[in-house]
């Protein structure tokens, strides 16, 4: 899942973009109002955590910009104070949640699960595909009731592609939302992560969950082990 963080304090945006990155979460930030709105125009992001007092452009305008432009992601507000006028204009423009400054930042994941849920198709937080399991909440996946010992990136990549489990994901999709700006489209760290992940999950069983399609992309499923497996 990746995250459009707008925030212009440095230190601020650091310290959670630190803490989003050790839950797995891929995250750009935008230092203020234009560029906010430049980057959600060039990517696909999941979620945009939106601070409302910004150089330039302020919260309310960019949330209201995103709607005006057609884009439904979900979009959490950050305001300073627990103000009611804030809490309502920010409604008003089209947020969907807020959270007043200062919060626990578990406080701010379980705004962002909520959210991530409640988007698009209102995603479980346990997703199965065979014997192999995936806990949303904790990032901790098994297999066959043996946990696997995951890094941050190999979990997210799991988790992205068993949303879309019986899909084939391509590798535009998989560096859109499982990495950010920094990601090298020339470099071949998908394939390198995919065959770390096929080594973790599937060494050791009969049936193979992972698999390549060439030219198109990676599948996770319990069916499908054809051709180019
Ligand atoms: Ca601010």
């Amino acid at each position: 899942m990746r995250i459009l963080l707008v925030e212009d304090e440095p230190s601020a945006a650091l310290m959670m973009a630190k803490g989003l990155r050790e839950q797995t979460y891929a995250v750009d930030v935008a230092p203020d109002g234009d560029a906010a709105l430049y980057q959600a125009g060039v990517n696909d992001y999941d979620l945009i955590i939106l601070d409302i007092m910004l150089p330039g452009r302020d919260g309310f305008e960019v949330c209201r910009e995103l709607r005006a432009a057609g884009r439904t992601l979900p979009v959490l507000m950050l305001t300073a104070r627990d103000r009611i006028d804030d809490r309502v204009h920010g409604l008003d423009t089209g947020a969907d949640d807020y959270l007043t400054k200062p919060f626990d930042f578990r406080e701010l994941l379980a705004h962002i699960r909520a959210l991530l849920r409640r988007g698009r198709d209102l995603k479980p937080d346990l997703l199965r595909v065979g014997d192999l399991e995936i806990d949303a909440r904790a990032h901790r996946a098994r297999r066959g009731g043996r946990d696997l010992a995951l890094t941050a990136k190999e979990y997210a990549l799991l988790e992205y592609l068993a949303r879309r489990a019986g899909e084939i994901v391509g590798r535009a999709d998989i560096a859109e939302h499982v990495w950010d700006d920094n990601f090298d489209p020339f470099s071949n760290l998908i394939e390198v992560y995919v065959q770390r992940l096929r080594r973790k999950i599937d060494d050791g069983h009969a049936r193979k969950l992972l698999h390549t399609r060439r030219g198109a992309g990676y599948m996770l499923s319990v069916e499908g082990g054809a051709a180019n497996d």
